[in-house]
């Protein structure tokens, strides 16, 4: 630790010196590494003109250096702007079109509430923090730093039966915009949990084992420090899949079903930008403002 930060936390906590005394901490999430797919600028592969820019970009690996997240958000937004500026300058879709796409979406999220809404007449109560809280418990439980693959099927399963009944379990206050807002929220959760849940399991079935920040937990493992519980073991991975990229797409069957199809692809290489010295790229950016 450098001495600054030491003699900081010496005089905020007189009772603990960093020096002899062990200190108890906890740890949460700083980045999602994984996210949308998107093109080099910010474009999402799967959408045309839709731009996810920031955490909700996959514009990362297994790893992220430090500190690149917010970068990544400010650089990311730039170039989006910069290609709608310069490749998306005609006239917006005009309302009779927007409405013929829009009001199935509509419909779909007014049908999902009234149902959901309906049973509060009969005097259930209402459900939507609750079960938002148990969505949220079991992937911390099951899908944290520390997993197991048979946390992670479990956890899987319970999701996709939690996702498919969902408007039957839910019982909305249609008074109360809150209620409203969680019914809605607690869909979004549980279908990112659903897919994140559904990629892990691939790169379990994959043979994937402990790398990035995560540990999975495997009895015929290493502990990574003695007096650690022996539900620690794991095995490092030997970076078989780094030349690998994971994508997977979420599809609507018919019947309502959801299911997600995974696939590998080989990383992109390093573009060879070639001769990329200042007057070179300033002539580009006078041209055409670097958007080619
Ligand atoms: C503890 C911690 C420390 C970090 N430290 C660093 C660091 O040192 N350096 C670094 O580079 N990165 C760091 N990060 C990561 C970085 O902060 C995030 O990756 C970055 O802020 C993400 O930006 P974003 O705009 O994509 O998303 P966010 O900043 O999460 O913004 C999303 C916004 O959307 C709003 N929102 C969500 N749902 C809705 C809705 N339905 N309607 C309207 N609004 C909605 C949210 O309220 C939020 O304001 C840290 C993260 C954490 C948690």
């Amino acid at each position: 630790m450098n001495p600054p930060a030491y003699d900081l936390y010496r005089e905020k906590n007189p009772s603990l010196d960093l020096a002899r005394d062990r200190l108890e901490i906890d740890v949460c999430v700083q980045h999602n590494n994984g996210g949308l797919a998107v093109d080099c600028w910010w474009q999402s592969t799967a959408l045309t003109g839709f731009f996810p820019v920031g955490e909700a970009a996959g514009a990362h690996g297994v790893y992220r250096p430090g500190g690149a997240a917010l970068n990544s958000t400010q650089v990311g937004s730039m170039r989006a702007a910069q290609w709608i500026a310069a490749r998306r300058q005609g006239e917006p879709l005009d309302m009779t079109a927007f409405a013929a796409v829009a009001t199935p979406a509509v419909e779909n999220a007014g049908a999902f509430l009234a149902h959901a809404g309906a049973r509060i007449a009969d005097g259930d109560p209402d459900n939507t923090g609750v079960l938002l809280a148990r969505a949220q418990r079991l992937m911390s439980e099951r899908a944290g730093l520390v997993r197991s693959a048979q946390g992670v099927r479990d956890a899987l399963r319970r999701v996709r039966a939690m996702l498919t009944g969902l408007s039957d379990r839910m019982v909305v206050d249609l008074s109360s915009r809150r209620s409203v807002d969680r019914l809605f929220l607690l869909r979004d959760i549980l279908t990112s949990q659903f897919v994140y849940l559904s990629a892990i399991d691939d790169y379990l079935r994959r043979g994937g084992v402990s790398r990035g920040s995560v540990l999975y937990t495997d009895a015929a493992g290493l502990l990574p420090e003695e007096g650690l519980p022996e539900s620690m073991r794991y095995v490092l991975d030997d970076g078989a899949l780094d030349e690998q990229v994971q994508e997977v797409a979420l599809r609507y069957g018919a019947d309502g079903e959801v299911a997600v199809e995974a696939a590998w692809r080989p990383r992109r290489p390093i573009p060879d930008t070639g001769d990329d010295f200042f007057e070179n790229v300033w002539r580009d950016f006078r041209e055409d403002g670097g958007v080619r």
